[in-house]
């Protein structure tokens, strides 16, 4: 199983929509798709059909207590994508591993114990602390949606910081399989902008598709449906095909049998 850690830690920059349309296309071309929600807010749970009051079993579980990632599975609304959902106690994980000397491995160990999946995702929560950290021990790469406004740049400086500590203290093979711009807004010229400047200091790390701010990808979450799903014609979920297809072509040759 490949595992992908979608991670900013800035809050709204198209985590949690990119990692349920992603992780959708990846099931609807037949992998057997995981999608592990790290973080407290539940949104990613939510997003695939999953309410709060379904969730007896957890990411927290799995995080804090070792549960087996098969114990605290669910099928999704989607066929092909199975669920970890997170409940709110996730918010306290961080304090409660304090003390614990294996506490940025539990999510790393859960997975690779687990078997039934082709590929998962985890939806990360908007920080660089613990549970984060713990993502990015699973990982095998990173995918980083980052949105065409001024600060975005030092905020990724900051997380390819992060990752350069995680390489060298836990996971020497931690990659980064692209960056993702999310909520483009082609008739801002600060976001054109942006997008040139990332491209300039990132190249070829950058995805050419591009998800445009589309209003469908915010509304589906209500539904308890991927944009995916709710309207697979409109230009969000269009957008997030492409990139899936681009994904698809970046990852190990190997793997791409599913
Ligand atoms: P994060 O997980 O990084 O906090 P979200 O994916 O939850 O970010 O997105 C933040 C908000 O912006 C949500 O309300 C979401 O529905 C909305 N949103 C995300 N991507 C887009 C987009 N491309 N166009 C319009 N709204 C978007
Ligand atoms: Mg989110």
């Amino acid at each position: 199983m490949i595992v992908i850690a979608i991670a900013n830690q800035k809050g709204g920059v198209g985590k949690t929509t990119s990692a349920i349309n992603i992780a959708t296309a990846m099931a609807a071309s037949g992998w057997r798709t995981l999608l592990v929600d790290l973080d407290p807010q539940g949104n990613a749970s939510t997003g695939v059909g999953l309410s709060a009051a379904e969730r007896d079993r957890s990411s927290y579980d799995v995080v804090v207590d070792e549960m087996a990632i098969a114990d605290c599975l669910f099928a999704s609304t989607i066929p092909g994508l199975d669920l970890v959902p997170a409940t709110q106690d996730l918010s306290g994980a961080e304090v409660e591993l304090v003390g614990v000397d294996d506490r940025t491995q539990r999510l790393n160990r859960a997975l690779n114990a687990h078997t039934g999946h082709d590929i998962c995702f985890i939806d990360c929560p908007p920080s660089l602390g613990l549970l984060t950290l713990n993502a990015l021990c699973a990982a095998d790469t990173l995918l980083v949606p980052l949105q065409c406004e001024f600060f975005a740049l030092e905020g990724l400086s900051q997380l390819l910081q992060t990752v350069e500590q995680v390489q060298q203290r836990f996971n020497p093979d931690l990659g980064i399989i692209g960056i993702a711009l999310t909520m483009f807004d082609r008739r801002n010229r600060l976001t054109d902008q942006v997008a040139d400047d990332v491209r300039e200091c990132l190249g070829n790390l950058v995805f050419d598709s591009v998800i445009p701010r589309n209003v469908r990808l915010s509304e589906a979450p209500s539904h308890g449906l991927p944009a995916l799903i709710y309207d697979h014609s409109c230009p969000g979920s269009k957008a997030y095909m492409a990139l899936a297809r681009e994904l698809i072509g970046r990852l190990p040759q190997e793997r791409k049998a599913a």
